[in-house]
């Protein structure tokens, strides 16, 4: 399975890191290695001083699609889900600086926190999906998936002309305003349409 990650998909966000808001959507990838175990506490890499949480609304492919037509493309999904999507920022403001991939900054191991996903028919409309992320008891990041540029549909639609869509393949769809830094000791916690979707220590 692959997972492809949207980046600047809300507004505010955008305006957080300073960056420009796109005219087609930022993707990139992360491998099946950077799935962070069940249960697992996520360790904070020695190639970091700035690893950033970023809570993100997960969509699970369910069908084979290539060139998904965005009024077709509710049919290949069934499950929705919230994850992090852990990200070096140190390492990616180099990256960006230079123009060079994102990889080292997004894809390494544990970078990805993929928690519960609850059937599509338990949300009322995914276009209305409320979300948020707490540190350590306190929230810091809230969404709604109303807020999306390109709205799931659309960014099914989008990323099935560059890529075949797998069975199993998850799409991280962007993050919200209010990313931050996790330090050692930190516990985070993710809740979706008011079910907790995950519960990660930091060490
Ligand atoms: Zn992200």
């Amino acid at each position: 399975m692959k997972i492809i990650c949207i980046g600047r998909n809300y507004t505010e966000h955008i305006h957080e890191l300073a960056n420009e808001r796109p005219t087609d959507p930022v993707v990139f990838m992360k491998p099946d290695s950077a799935i962070l175990l069940k249960n697992f506490p996520f360790v904070i890499p020695t190639f970091s001083d700035d690893i950033h949480y970023e809570v993100e609304v997960l969509v699970k492919i369910n069908k084979l699609g290539k060139h998904i037509e965005t009024q077709f493309a509710h049919k290949y999904y069934n499950e929705i889900g919230l994850g992090i999507d852990f990200t070096a920022r140190d390492i990616q403001a180099k990256c960006k600086e230079k123009g060079l991939p994102w990889e080292k900054a997004k894809a390494f191991d544990g970078s990805a926190v993929i928690g519960e996903f609850y059937p599509k028919s338990s949300f009322q409309d995914v276009n209305n999906i409320d979300f948020l992320m707490s540190k350590n008891g306190t929230i810091v990041q809230k969404g709604n998936s109303g807020e999306m540029l390109w709205k799931i549909d659309e960014l099914i639609s989008y990323v099935s002309q560059f890529f075949t869509l797998k069975i199993g393949d998850i799409i991280f769809t962007g993050t919200p305003a209010g990313v931050g830094k996790v330090s050692t000791g930190d516990e985070l916690i993710g809740m979706i349409n008011g079910k907790e979707a995950f519960k990660i220590g930091v060490k």
